[in-house]
């Protein structure tokens, strides 16, 4: 349920910081409650939603100009600043109402050529609706029960028994002038209206103070909220609640199915695989249950202001052959765009016909896109969407938009706009693990294949190490501490990023130590202890990956860091250049064997990097041995300079990206003649 969040004290001291400035402090008090507003899931979701204010101002003659501040596009309205809301010169908008019709490219056009400030953000697609409406403040979300209420088969009728006419019915239009003009219109039939509704769209409502919008527009969502839970005659359950499916089991084959079909509609092998964001709670498990869920999975999306990143339908996955669902969906998805495209010939070329939203009875609900961020906006515009057909559908009937005009918003050039400029990163969709995650080595690695667009999840003996690097890479991106010499460790680092981002692409096995000692008077189980970190768990790890990976049936990569020691062995360092040995043996044995796949399977081998492994004191130490200072020390190689933890992740992304690349171990050492590898 929305709640009314004003809080009188903090509007005060808010929109205080305008000073004496009334157009200064209407502009604050308007985004005191835009905050409010975008904070409120049930009100809008991502940069859905817009607000405005008209105030005075003077213009550069000091003659006195009408200003509409409206939200600018691609803002969100919970940290929007008056920065983010451009102002327009109201006039020249206002003028507009009189056309009959005008084109998409010249109100973008007029719109710009209003602005006060032509560098700032440019300003929302609803600005007109906002122009041609006379009150002081505006105020527009896409509320789950406003969706809900106007997909009811009567909802103009439904929207006059609940309010009395004291909101107006604005029909479906794309947003734009057509709409604006539409809105204005039903306006001024009744201009004491206190709320518009838009069917299929959202909800409007206004004032000329801005406490007082805000609370129309919290009002009269939870008005029809109140209306929707009194009709509310809850859906049968099927007679038994579905199996639960383990993530495991079922989403690395999604996504490879996914990763296929992207492949084959670009036209490009490498082409990015989708990252899956998995969400499950007792109302997700409860929709699912629905005894009509396969009908409500055809009935098509709650609003089309979703529809460019969740796609009409959802895939409905239960049981059966997933890579089978997952091809039948995008050939009903072509024959889609087939039919409607024939229609309208200015539709451009059909977007990627994989599906972007998942239903799992068992599981969960998945959103899917080409990074952590764009499968989250998805995954939550699925929840809000499915809270919206279950209202609708209990409430009365489920009734959305038909069809063709779906296909018209999805292919809409300032929809497909607000997706943004195609060039995508690297490793766009490409899921990282690794191993030794917080340490030098391991966090530059992430670094940098974040950097190249990859969702990395690390694994860190340390819980407070892990947690310092985490926030260090930011949001989309996850971890576990563990020890990784422990039984079942690698099965559970997997499980982990498979249940967060969907699967795995590429295993940095990268965790290490090193223990000294004379050979001939080594202790068994200390080498024994080493063999268990620098060689065992390379094994696990790159087995429990490539089950993953022939899962997903879509290639892959598994890197390991080796060591020079492999091949140059040193004094007292037997303990930990023998299993160093075996894993740079254990690369070619997975190449041999895993090369048919498409899973490359290749190795570093770095060198006196600062690192837990050489940490200073121990730099201190061998430098002094050598009767050298540190910095010789460290830059004792043929190119005389210091090696970097980031000159090795370098080394490892540079492998990831060597598509025709297998079996190679790639020195990182600044040059060493004996460790050159014949
Ligand atoms: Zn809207």
């Amino acid at each position: 349920m929305v709640e009314n969040r004003w809080n009188a004290q903090d509007f005060a001291e808010f929109a205080a910081e305008a000073g004496e400035d009334p157009a200064g402090r209407a502009l604050l008090e308007q985004v005191y409650a835009s905050r409010l507003i975008g904070s409120d899931p049930d009100l809008v979701l991502h940069g859905g939603g817009n607000t405005s204010v008209k105030v005075e101002r003077a213009d550069l003659f000091g003659a006195p100009q009408e200003v509409l501040h409206v939200k600018g596009s691609g803002h969100d309205l919970a940290r929007i600043t008056p920065a983010g809301m451009p102002g327009l010169r109201l006039a020249p908008l206002r003028a507009l109402r009189k056309l009959e019709r005008l084109e998409d490219a010249q109100m973008v056009s007029t719109l710009r050529g209003a602005m006060l400030d032509a560098s700032g953000p440019y300003p929302s697609i609803e600005t007109l609706l906002h122009a041609f409406l006379p009150h002081k403040f505006v105020n527009h979300s896409h509320a789950t029960a406003m969706i809900a209420l106007a997909d009811l088969p009567e909802a103009e009728a439904v929207i006059g028994e609940i309010f009395g006419g004291r909101v107006g019915v604005v029909p479906f239009f794309k947003p734009g002038f057509a709409l604006g003009r539409a809105a204005a219109d039903v306006f001024d039939a009744d201009p004491e209206v206190e709320g518009l509704i838009l069917l299929n769209h959202g909800h409007f409502a206004f004032a000329d103070d801005a406490e007082r919008a805000y609370r129309r527009l919290i009002e009269q969502t939870g008005t029809v909220e109140a209306w929707l839970a009194d009709h509310r005659r809850p859906a049968p359950r099927r007679a038994k609640a579905p199996a639960p499916v383990a993530a495991g089991d079922v989403l690395p084959a999604l996504r490879g199915a996914i990763g296929a079909v992207s492949a084959r509609h670009s036209g490009d092998e490498d082409a990015p695989m989708p990252i899956i964001d998995l969400r499950r709670n007792a109302e997700i498990d409860a929709f699912l249950a629905r005894a009509d869920l396969a009908d409500l999975a055809r009935r098509g999306i709650a609003t089309p202001d979703h529809v460019i990143r969740t796609k009409n339908c959802p895939l409905l996955l239960e049981g059966g052959d997933i890579a089978a669902a997952v091809e039948s969906y995008a050939a009903d998805y072509t024959r889609y765009f087939e039919e409607n495209a024939a229609r309208a010939p200015d539709s451009g070329t059909m977007l990627n016909p994989a599906p972007n939203v998942a239903w799992i009875p068992g599981l969960g609900i998945a959103g899917i896109g080409e990074s952590a961020r764009a499968a989250a906006i998805a995954a939550d515009l699925a929840e809000q969407n499915i809270r919206a057909m279950a209202m609708a559908e209990d409430g009365g009937g489920y009734r959305p938009l038909d069809e063709a005009r779906l296909f018209e918003m999805e292919y809409w050039a300032l929809e497909q706009a607000k997706l943004g400029a195609r060039s995508r990163p690297e490793f766009a969709g490409r899921v990282v693990l690794v191993t030794g995650g917080a340490g030098a080595i391991g966090l530059a690695t992430a670094e940098a294949f974040a950097a190249r667009g990859a969702s990395v999840y690390l694994v860190d003996l340390s819980e407070e190490a892990l947690a310092r690097a985490l926030e260090r890479l930011g949001a989309g991106h996850d971890g576990a501490a563990m020890d990784i010499t422990a039984e079942g460790a690698a099965e559970r680092a997997v499980a982990g990023a498979v249940s967060r981002f969907g699967g795995l692409d590429i295993l940095v096995s990268n965790a290490g130590a090193a223990w000294t000692g004379e050979m001939a008077e080594m202790d068994d189980a200390l080498l024994r202890k080493s063999f268990e970190l620098n060689f065992f768990a390379h094994v696990a790890f790159a087995q429990a990956t490539a089950r993953v990976l022939r899962a997903q049936g879509r290639g892959g990569d598994l890197l390991f860091n080796v060591s020079k020691q492999a091949v140059n062995p040193g004094r007292g360092f037997g303990a930990y250049g023998l299993p160093k040995a075996a894993t740079m043996f254990l690369v070619k044995q997975l190449a041999l064997e895993l090369g048919a796949e498409g899973i490359r399977s290749n190795g570093i081998n770095a060198d006196r990097i600062r690192s837990g492994l050489l940490d200073d004191d121990f730099i201190a130490q061998r430098s002094k041995a050598r009767g050298i200072d540190e910095a010789t020390y460290m830059a004792g190689n043929l190119l005389r300079r210091e090696v970097e933890a980031h000159h090795v992740a370098e080394a490892f992304v540079a492998l990831a990206g060597a598509r025709r690349t297998t079996a190679h171990i790639m020195t990182v050492d600044g040059g060493n003649i004996e460790a050159s590898l014949r």
